[in-house]
């Protein structure tokens, strides 16, 4: 009966999904997850609470900023913050259910517990009670995800020094809430307190923002965040960061060596993620991991030892929900003798700030970088008829094509609905789209999608129509 033939540790993108595609193909699965709900991060601590509360929060600047000008007039509109809260744990909760109607629907056996390799063909389950399972498989596929980076010199305490865990789940709204990281993470949850009103402070090591973006967008980001009040400190080295009753300072110095002082009364840690292979009994399969901790996997995402695969956060590449599904359908796929394939080149990035950011395909850094000749193409979002209908005029689309053949190698966008205008961007690109194509194909009006055209035109003979 604990008898398998994939068993499949970690429950988020990378694992349910896996768990889903394997049973579609006719294996017997079982997901093991260490928590008593299924969904990983991305479900409980990541991408699906972020978006509720960064939605929830851009209707309520909306609402404070724009209706008036939009010609509705309102009683100044209150905050409810545990309401909100509220209904990003309900939207969650609601998510988790779905994902167990799935494993039902699918046949797939759940087990809760931490599970533990006892050797290559074994897997030991702890429930929460301290019950033990032994299951056997045939094979493995590891998706046990990843956790927050914490800085050398800081103490973690979930109550003022804070990761995006404890940010989603705050009690108050802080009054001065710093965020150490100009990264996603950071821009994201610094983006919801800011619309709520919070002082927010973003301290970056980097001379920009979203360093692995597109440096045009990362700029523009910067220029509209700080219009709308968010401070920035940029090119500054963080040195400690102390709790003194409700209060938090962080200690800085800048390019120069300066010292720098901030003091808050949050601090939220965003500085990157690290793989999770805690409990896991690596060491009794003899499983090889990288120098950063990620599991080594090759093409095929097999690790050291033939049975056993990993997928997700937990192996190298972007630490994203969409790249830890696809591969878990590639493993699953190959493991039924099918030859799939994944583009990591066409794997997009979104940034969830308002404008939205998004990105597929190479940044103009890695052409400069690569020794490319190539072109660009930019169109404005004040050009729009449909952005000054909406009132979301910041922005732009920013082509990058081959300059001998065409061929377009970088689609990045930033303005209202770029993280659903990139799906068009990973399509042209995956069928190797010139600028030309693209200029020659009819798109509705007005939508925010003539953008990605009039970018195109601009990018051939700088032909753009409205600008
Ligand atoms: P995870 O989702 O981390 O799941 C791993 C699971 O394994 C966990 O449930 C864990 O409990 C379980 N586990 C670990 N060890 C064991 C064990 N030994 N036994 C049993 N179970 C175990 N990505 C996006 O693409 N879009 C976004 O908008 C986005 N927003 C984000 C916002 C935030 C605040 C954060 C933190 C992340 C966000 N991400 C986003 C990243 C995304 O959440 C991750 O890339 C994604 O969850 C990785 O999926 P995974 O399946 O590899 O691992
Ligand atoms: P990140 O890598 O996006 O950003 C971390 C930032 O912290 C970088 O800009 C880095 O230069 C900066 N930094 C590092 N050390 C520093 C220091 N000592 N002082 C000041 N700044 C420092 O990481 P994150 O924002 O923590 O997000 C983690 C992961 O989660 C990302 O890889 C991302 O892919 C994923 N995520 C994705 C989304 C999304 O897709 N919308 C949203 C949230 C998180």
């Amino acid at each position: 009966m604990n008898n398998f033939d994939i068993i499949i540790i970690g429950s988020g993108p990378g694992g349910y999904v896996a768990a889903i595609r394997c049973t579609q193909l006719g294996f017997k699965v079982a997901l093991v997850e260490k928590y008593s709900s299924l969904g990983g991060t991305c479900l409980h601590v990541g991408c699906i609470p972020s978006k509720t509360l960064l939605d929830a929060s851009e209707l309520y600047e909306k609402a404070m900023y724009n209706f008036k000008d939009l010609g509705i007039e309102i009683i100044q509109p209150q905050i409810n913050f545990s309401r909100m809260v509220q209904r990003k744990c309900e939207v969650v909760e609601q998510t988790s259910k779905g994902i167990n109607y799935l494993m039902e629907k699918n046949k797939i056996t759940v087990f809760h517990g931490v599970g533990t390799f006892k050797s290559y063909k074994e897997l030991e389950i702890k429930n929460a009670e301290g019950n033990i399972e032994i299951l056997q498989s045939k094979y493995f596929i590891i998706a046990t995800g990843s956790k927050p980076i914490n800085l050398p010199f800081t103490q973690i305490d979930k109550e003022r020094i804070i990761t995006s865990t404890e940010a989603l789940n705050l009690k108050e709204i802080p009054n001065r809430l710093l965020v150490i990281g100009g990264g996603v993470i950071g821009l994201e949850l610094g983006s919801v307190y800011k619309r709520l009103g919070s002082e927010v402070t973003v301290i970056e090591y980097s001379d920009r923002l979203i360093p692995t973006m597109d440096g045009g967008v990362s700029k523009e980001l910067l220029k509209v965040m700080k219009k709308k009040g968010v401070k920035f400190s940029l090119s500054t080295e963080v040195k400690n960061i102390i709790r003194e009753a409700n209060k938090v300072i962080v200690k800085a110095s800048d390019k120069n060596g300066k010292d720098m002082l901030f003091e808050g009364d949050y601090c939220l840690v965003a500085v990157g993620r690290k793989p999770y292979t805690e409990n896991l009994g690596l060491e009794n399969v003899g499983i090889d991991i990288d120098e950063i901790g990620r599991i080594k996997v090759n093409n095929q995402l097999q690790t050291n030892i033939q049975n056993i695969y990993a997928i997700g956060d937990v192996v190298r590449g972007p630490m994203l929900a969409h790249k830890a599904e696809e591969e878990g359908i590639l493993v699953a796929e190959q493991l039924a003798g099918q030859k799939p394939h994944i583009d990591y080149a066409l794997i997009p990035n979104v940034v969830y700030t308002w404008p939205e950011v998004s990105g597929v395909g190479k940044t103009e850094e890695q052409l400069q970088q690569e020794g490319y000749k190539y072109k660009i193409g930019q169109f404005p979002m004040r050009a729009l008829g449909r952005s000054r209908a909406s009132g979301d005029t910041d922005g732009f689309v920013k082509i990058l094509a081959d300059q001998e053949t065409d061929e377009v190698l970088g689609i990045h966008i930033i303005g209202a609905r770029a993280a659903d205008l990139i799906a068009d961007a990973v399509t042209l690109l995956e069928y190797r789209a010139s600028a030309e194509d693209i200029a020659r194909m009819s798109h509705a009006h007005p939508t925010y999608a003539e953008a990605i055209k009039e970018a195109a035109l601009a990018a051939t003979e700088n032909r753009a129509i409205h600008f």
